[in-house]
């Protein structure tokens, strides 16, 4: 049993790296703790506590990791450091070696966080759990807890706002589909995921608590089910029945798994708005293959073309892999003319980066980092292109949006349904637009063409 008085009046940081799931996970932890006394550090301030939720997508990820790490343990002297996540999974003994870690908690025990947390807290503290700083007597733990992945069966239910407007529901962990150049199953573990029955009570909580807007998120969420037999559509559809919700985004689906039921569900849903974000990783057949990938260009330009036809205005974001082994240069220019062709709105390139331990490091051709640059460069320039032609077909149109908080004095940014984002000047800005759907014009582009500008309509 945990005691809850252990941490009273302590002060915690937090540092995330990563993808939008860790940053859901950390937020929950925060929340967590904050129910049991816990207060975050103010910038500058030490803390007690430090968790450190870390990510290992890439070699530099890695690196950026036990960066933060020496720099928390630099920063607040004599506080109990925990580091979870991905990176964690994947190396404990080598972040519990690091000067200052007390505690490093793998992916299966991520649920259980506040359980390690309190029993290393109490015994590094030992017996004196009094209030205040300077109760931490003994040396750093060096602890780690971590299973093999084929063992990481449990579920660390996440539903949060963070500092946003959007609320972030953890639908689903771990992938059961290991492609040749990713670390994340033996991270995470294998899929799995909540009842659909639980969820929905999650998002009757936010809509209680008065959030308008929730994204799923997940590692690989269209393989919702494995663990409890019901489908992603399944929990789409009891989703969208939750009364409150206004709107839902799904953050990642792979295309095989993007049904055409699913396509026409969200087209004629209530709140499921025409915004979709779609792994392509790359335009080439052949690359597709090597990175044993579930799906040929044919199937992706299907399911755009079904998603624009039954909604024209959706908004499209594709993620691209270059540089990755096998992709030569005849390969990289398919996959440009290919997504050139393709009415995709934006582009969010990853350079490929080898990771120990997995298939494509089999894969003989290697693309030096300067062509990775240069191929990325080309996606990007592609993909302003891109988004740029968008959000022109809207300027006059009437759209709502979603507003989110802004520091007083300054402009106010937020979302229309598909995805379109939007500024209001700082001089009709207002604090209790934060959180509201607003009816407005759409002008011209923003100073910085990150959004379009905005009129507000009666
Ligand atoms: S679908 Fe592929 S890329 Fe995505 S998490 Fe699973 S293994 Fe990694």
């Amino acid at each position: 049993m945990t005691d809850n008085n252990i941490f009273k009046g302590k002060k915690a940081a937090y540092f995330t790296l990563g993808c939008k799931l860790n940053f859901a996970e950390t937020s929950t932890f925060a929340e967590m703790l904050e129910k049991r006394g816990v207060v975050a550090a103010a910038k500058g301030e030490q803390a007690d506590l430090c968790l450190i939720n870390t990510c290992s997508v890439t070699e530099v990820a890695d690196h950026k990791c036990r960066q933060q790490i020496h720099k928390m343990v630099r920063n607040n002297p004599g506080a109990f450091v925990v580091v979870t996540g991905c990176y964690a999974q994947l190396e404990p003994e080598r972040i519990a070696a690091i000067e200052g870690v007390d505690l490093v908690l793998g992916s299966n025990e991520k649920a259980d966080l506040m359980q390690y947390l309190s029993d290393a807290w109490t015994e590094k503290s030992g017996a004196d759990c009094g209030e205040g700083r300077g109760t931490i007597i003994s040396e750093n733990l060096h602890r780690h807890h971590s299973v093999k992945t084929k063992e990481i069966k449990s579920f660390a239910p996440s539903c949060s706002r963070g500092n946003r407007t959007r609320y972030f529901l953890k639908v689903q962990d771990g992938c059961n589909y290991y492609c040749t150049y990713c670390t994340i199953p033996y991270a995470r573990g294998n899929s799995r995921n909540p009842s659909v029955e639980s969820l929905v009570a999650q998002a009757r909580e936010v809509a209680e608590r008065g959030g308008k807007e929730i994204v799923l998120t997940g590692v690989n969420i269209g393989d919702f089910g494995q663990t409890t037999g019901e489908t992603f559509l399944e929990l789409v559809k009891a989703l969208d029945k939750v009364e409150g919700i206004e709107r839902y985004r799904i953050s990642s689906i792979e295309p095989n798994l993007l049904t055409d039921e699913l396509i026409e569900y969200c087209a004629g849903s209530r709140a499921f708005m025409p915004h979709f974000h779609i792994p392509l990783q790359s335009g080439s057949d052949e690359v597709l293959r090597l990175m044993h990938r579930r799906y040929d260009t044919a199937l992706f330009r299907r399911k755009i073309e079904l998603v624009k036809l039954l909604m024209p205005d959706a908004f499209i974001g594709v993620d691209v892999m270059v540089g990755c082994r096998g992709e030569t240069p005849e390969c990289f220019e398919e996959c440009y003319e290919f997504i050139k062709s393709l009415d995709v709105q934006q582009l969010h390139v990853f350079p490929y980066s080898e990771r120990p331990g997995t298939a494509a490091l089999k894969i003989h051709y290697v693309v030096e980092d300067k062509e990775k640059k240069e191929r990325s460069h080309r996606l990007l320039e592609l993909s302003d292109l891109k988004t740029e032609a968008f959000y022109k077909g809207f300027i006059g149109r009437e759209m709502h949006v979603l507003m989110e908080k802004a520091p007083k004095g300054r402009a106010m940014h937020g979302f229309t349904d598909n995805y379109v984002r939007v500024e209001i000047p700082a001089g009709i800005a207002k604090d209790e637009y934060d959180n509201e759907i607003l009816k407005v014009r759409l002008s011209g582009f923003n100073s910085d063409k990150t959004a379009l500008m905005a009129e507000l309509l009666p």
